[in-house]
């Protein structure tokens, strides 16, 4: 038996189905984003640069002056490392501000940080659940991969709602009854279709047949409410979810997650979890430029807005050209090729001869024929940049002799924001 055949084997079965991932060698410009210089692979590559139009730092808080200054500060103080697990010597006083800073934000008792939102749900769901009595894990069948695993690992009966759907929810929370311990877990916005969960509605049903709840805001903190406590603080619910989990990766441009709830949950958490208990803090660097970014955006409405509008004039632009978007409420701009193949060939097109960066999003984050690229526009994409994306996508579609739309067939959203009709034309004339 060679063992390394097996090894071959796993990955030429992944490249037969068109899902062995390339990463793309980026180096991001913190000035200059959303410009990086790319690194193709190969003998004589030569760095160039593109933009780039699928990242998760959604409001660039990452390159934000305030928080590289915190992060800089924070190392010349307290060093690069934490220097132990929270227990050992590794409870830093920035991890300490920060957790007040993530309570406050959520209008909780207490929260806890951990090294990142993927181990925070493994670590917040297994746990909670664990400790519950018999408990049921009631999940959204759309869930991330960080809450299948957390609900994996508690061990726990489970049993999954169709997707937003909560006529089912109804139904299994009734067939469960009043009396037995019930955990709700689901996203607040989920991340590939854009699409938002009725959190009012599922706080209410909870609170009608007595089940805790669980949400994963990671795609909404920092970007939805007034001070940025994400979709359940805009629809005045915060209160009435019990745990709420976020990420200080994506709107709030650092690393690390987090969840928020009532302090017996917190300290039952910090005292259980074998994944927050065994490991090293968050180096004090990364908790005080996510407290930086945290506390800019209670107050600051200017990201929000202009990350709304970018996002809302990409969509109206490029669905005005005809090409495939998927319609939603949020700030993602799904654009549908429903083909592994064709996706990773109109990614690589939109590199090679346009200089833009869009990973292709294939099997397993989405089902196999619902092949995306999925565009998140930030505060940074200018009007004449979001222009240039729209003709070089047209440009990818008639290549690959991709199908548009009839923009005249296809009903524009109603975005809420003062986007006019000419939006579109002026860009153009602005990019040429
Ligand atoms: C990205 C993501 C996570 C994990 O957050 P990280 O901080 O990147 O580990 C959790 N939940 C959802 C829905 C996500 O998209």
């Amino acid at each position: 038996m060679t063992y390394s055949a097996f090894f071959d084997k796993a990955i030429a079965g992944l490249k037969s189905e068109q899902r062995y991932r390339i990463f793309a060698n980026l180096e991001r410009d913190a000035l200059r984003f959303p410009m990086a210089l790319w690194r193709p692979d190969g003998p004589d590559s030569t760095p160039r640069e593109v933009s780039i139009w699928c990242s998760n730092d959604y409001l660039t808080m990452g390159g934000h002056d305030l928080v590289i200054d915190a992060v800089v500060h924070a190392a010349r103080r307290h060093g690069a490392g934490a220097g132990g697990t929270r227990n050992i010597s590794g409870t830093h006083h920035p991890i300490v501000e920060l957790e007040a800073e993530l309570a406050d934000l959520h209008g909780k008792q207490a929260a806890l940080a951990f090294t990142s939102g993927w181990i925070s749900n493994l670590a917040g769901i297994s746990t909670i659940a664990q400790i519950l009595p018999d408990c049921l894990i009631i999940s959204d069948a759309l869930n991330h991969n960080s809450m299948i695993e957390g609900v994996r690992r508690s061990g726990c009966e489970k049993v999954l709602f169709r997707h937003n759907d909560m006529a089912h929810l109804e139904e299994i929370l009734q067939q469960a009854g009043q009396e037995r311990a019930k955990l709700v877990v689901f996203e607040s916005l989920y991340s590939m279709d854009g699409d938002i969960a009725p959190v009012k509605k599922i706080a209410a049903l909870a609170k009608k047949y007595n089940a805790l709840t669980y949400v994963d805001e990671v795609h909404a903190v920092g970007m939805y409410g007034p001070r940025g406590g994400g979709i359940c603080e805009r629809e005045g619910v915060m209160d009435q979810i019990d745990v709420i989990e976020g990420t200080l990766a994506k709107g709030f441009g650092t690393l690390g997650g987090y969840i928020a709830a009532d302090a017996n949950i917190i300290d039952a958490v910090r005292s259980f979890a074998p994944s927050f208990i065994f490991t090293t803090t968050l180096p004090p660097t990364v908790a005080a430029g996510a407290c930086a970014a945290v506390r800019h955006l209670k107050t600051s409405q200017s990201e929000r807005a202009r990350h709304q509008r970018q996002a809302a004039l990409t969509k109206h632009a490029l669905t005005a050209a005809g090409l495939p978007v998927l319609d939603n409420e949020s700030h993602i701009v799904p654009v549908m090729v429903n083909d592994a193949e064709l996706c990773k060939q109109a990614s690589d097109l939109l590199l090679e001869r346009h200089s833009i960066y869009i990973q292709p999003i294939n099997y397993p984050t989405v089902a196999k024929g619902a092949e995306r690229l999925r565009i998140t526009p930030t505060p940074r994409h200018t009007d004449e940049q979001i222009a240039g994306l729209v003709e070089a996508l047209v440009d990818v579609w008639k290549t690959l002799k991709l199908p548009f739309h009839s923009a005249d067939i296809v009903p524009l959203r109603k975005s809420g924001l003062a986007i006019d009709h000419c939006a579109y034309a002026d860009m153009k004339r602005a990019a040429e």
